[in-house]
């Protein structure tokens, strides 16, 4: 398994539950999503109305599952969770939607992996809460209307782009989580040693908030295992030194890049001079899907400028090959 993707892997499962804050004021970073839906809910709450549908988009491990909770506590209701992929037929969706209490929070992951079919069940529901659902078949199908109690819908989704029009026209907020910047990684890298009943020195936690890729879900699982260590040498408190052996071992660089982004960029330099190459091509390449690479491996690589999108393709960039040391796109793996 991959130390540094975002995506929920089994061992974090269990962990995450008791490290997910639960109010706003506990949610680090993100500051301007946290403005925002902070009036949004004050104002909702004195209107005595529902929230509105909010769709969060953002790379995995960023905290959109933890934000969906979250609202639904600021508003004292319900949270109900499911997926995209997990709403197979119409059926499903409204027997999920009937079973709501009025204002509950239904968050829907991976939303834009909802089939068309469930989708279209999705806008009467959001709009005028109601659902229209065709029972039978042939002659004697007909249409039932079920009335709703009002609900928020909170969508995430990696990518906002991959939703269709007219399901994203349909939320009223729609908020953009963005990688975090080292300081906010810090303080949640120390709320996590907190809660693991341990403490870490603070140029430890920069060393580890540098290389999380700017992903707490990441920060966390480097926590617990550079934790492990420590303990097992008889540390007080976490040290720096330890802390860089431990990534050394896990294989986790001074970015926090692993093998497989290694490969990724290797793999262009060495057989694409460096590019510009297609997103197939790459994938092909290293053995991974097109879409995997976008929604997960790349976001990062273009954060930190190690590669671009142009339109013929991406290019590795000067500061990546610096990286490896290598002079230039002429020069050979050294
Ligand atoms: P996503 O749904 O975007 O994949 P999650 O909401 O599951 O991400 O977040 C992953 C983990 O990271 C959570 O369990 C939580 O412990 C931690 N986390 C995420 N965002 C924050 C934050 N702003 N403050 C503190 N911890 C966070």
């Amino acid at each position: 398994d991959r130390m540094v993707t975002g995506e929920l892997q089994e061992e974090d499962a269990t962990v995450e539950l008791s490290l997910r804050p639960t109010m706003l004021s506990q949610y680090i970073g993100q500051h301007k999503v946290k403005e925002n839906l902070r009036i949004f809910i004050q104002a909702a709450k004195m209107r005595e109305e529902p929230l509105d549908h909010v769709l969060l988009y953002g790379p995995p491990g960023l905290g959109k599952t933890t934000l969906a909770a979250i609202i639904a506590n600021e508003m004292g209701v319900q949270f109900r969770s499911t997926s995209g992929p997990a709403i197979e037929r119409a059926g499903d969706l409204a027997a999920i939607l009937s079973s709501l209490e009025a204002g509950d929070v239904l968050f829907i992951d991976e939303i834009h992996r909802l089939p068309r079919t469930v989708e279209e069940v999705l806008y009467p529901a959001m709009e005028d809460f109601f659902l229209d659902i065709v029972i039978g078949s042939g002659p004697s199908a007909r249409s039932v209307r079920i009335d709703l109690p009002p609900f928020t819908l909170v969508g995430a989704t990696t990518r906002a782009g991959l939703l269709s029009a007219p399901l994203r026209d349909r939320f009223g907020v729609l908020s953009r989580l963005d990688f975090y910047d080292p300081k906010d990684l810090c303080m949640i890298i120390e709320r996590t040693a907190d809660i693991f009943n341990t403490s870490i020195t603070k140029e430890a936690a920069l060393e580890v908030a540098e290389r999380s890729r700017g992903t707490p879900r990441i920060a966390n699982r480097l926590l617990k295992r550079i934790r492990d260590i420590s303990q097992v040498k008889g540390e007080q408190k976490i040290s720096l030194s330890t802390t860089g052996q431990a990534l050394e071992m896990l294989q986790v660089d001074k970015h926090g890049l692993d093998h497989i982004d290694h490969k990724l960029l290797k793999g262009m330099m060495n057989h694409f001079q460096g590019g510009p190459v297609g997103l197939d091509t790459i994938a092909a390449t290293i053995g991974e899907e097109p879409q995997t690479i976008e929604d997960v491996y790349e976001p990062f690589l273009l954060q930190i400028g190690f590669i671009q999108r142009t339109p013929r393709g991406r290019i590795v960039t000067p500061v990546a090959y610096e990286h490896f040391g290598w002079k230039g796109r002429a020069d050979n793996e050294p």
